[in-house]
């Protein structure tokens, strides 16, 4: 069978970013595929969560998941830490992966920043963490961001390293020689990079500490049209063709959302706004953020008032995920000499 595995991290507020980028591409994929959708908890602990905002952003993240069509009777739809196997094999990846492979991702350079010697051990274990979420499923495709594209190679080396350091053992156990499949990114089409508001060249994330350089998945019409307003950008009208949004990282990006929001391509938006000022096309933008999230939004927020019945789905498909984790777990136990 082809699975799916996917996971956002509770670790402030989802934003355009998660939505464009993962959270709505996850909708088509429970129909071709068995997916399972991860509030990825253990992970949001690499940097300091207080407790209750992690509560709280974890029924958000599965909230967010469902409001955008996610059918938790068809899709897995759990939390990671729920699911203990998770760490287990990431203990056994730890000691798979190579420390020098860990301190070259980006993701690592961008969070630690000048302070690398002192940011938690597991910011660092990060990917093999990942790597384990994927493989414990043997997921086969992984719909994430651009962002997430190094941490994929990563788990594909990891799978890879696996399958040939304990490849005698596999082979007594008799299991298939590519034990861990090698995983293929699913990263494509448009809006798979979303930026800042306030910077081009940064990427959207929960954890910047500007509010204004994202729009929150539970922000009001009101506050998508401030945040898109104040928007920077250059001073140029739109070009026509798409060619001359090169060098305008803020004009690309703002284009780009559109075009996604809108299901178009950059070239079909620039046919329709070329030649106009940002006072034309603001405003646009903002009333197609505002139609496009509002309902997910009030969707959202509907489901996040009842937090036992969130609780109970993510309890629901933790079990169900469990049942898949334990098969894995079990065989790898026997190929790394684990007696039980
Ligand atoms: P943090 O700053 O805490 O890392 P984040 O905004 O990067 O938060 P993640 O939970 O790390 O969000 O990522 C969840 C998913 O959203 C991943 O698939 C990731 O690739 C995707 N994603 C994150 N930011 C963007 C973005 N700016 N554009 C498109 N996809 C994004
Ligand atoms: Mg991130």
């Amino acid at each position: 069978t082809q699975r799916v595995f996917s996971g956002i991290q509770p670790s402030g507020d989802l934003h355009l970013g998660n939505y464009l980028g993962a959270i709505r591409r996850f909708v088509p994929l429970q129909d071709q595929y068995d997916c399972l959708y991860c509030v990825v908890d253990m992970h949001a602990i690499t940097v300091w969560q207080e407790p209750n905002d992690l509560r709280r952003a974890t029924r958000e993240v599965a909230a967010a998941y469902i409001a955008a069509g996610v059918d938790p009777n068809k899709a897995i739809v759990f939390n990671q830490s729920q699911v203990i196997e998770h760490a287990e094999l990431a203990w056994v990846f730890n000691c798979i992966a190579r420390i020098g492979w860990m301190y070259r991702m980006t993701q690592f350079k961008d969070k630690a920043g000048k302070n690398s010697e002192n940011v938690s051990l597991g910011l660092l274990a990060y990917p093999s963490l990942m790597a384990a979420d994927i493989l414990l499923y043997k997921a086969t495709h992984v719909p994430v961001g651009d962002d997430q594209k190094q941490h994929l190679e990563l788990t594909r080396d990891i799978a890879q390293k696996f399958n040939n350091d304990y490849a005698a053992s596999i082979a007594e156990q008799g299991l298939d020689a590519e034990y861990f499949p090698i995983t293929e990114p699913m990263i494509a089409g448009p809006a798979t990079r979303i930026m800042s508001l306030r910077d081009g060249t940064k990427k959207m994330s929960k954890s910047d500490p500007s509010d204004q350089s994202r729009i929150s998945l539970l922000d009001d019409a009101d506050g998508i049209a401030k945040k898109i307003k104040r928007a920077t950008t250059d001073p140029e009208a739109l070009p026509s063709e798409v060619e001359g949004l090169k060098g305008r990282a803020e004009a690309d990006n703002l284009v780009g959302i559109y075009a996604a929001l809108s299901d178009k391509t950059k070239a079909e938006v620039l046919k329709e706004f070329g030649g106009q000022g940002w006072g034309v096309f603001k405003p646009a933008l903002a009333d197609l953020a505002v139609a496009t999230l509002g309902p997910v939004s009030s969707e959202m927020k509907r489901l996040v008032s009842d937090p036992a019945t969130i609780d109970g789905i993510l309890r629901d498909g933790a079990d169900r995920a469990r049942a898949l984790a334990e098969t894995t777990m079990a065989e790898v136990r026997k190929i790394v000499g684990f007696i039980r």
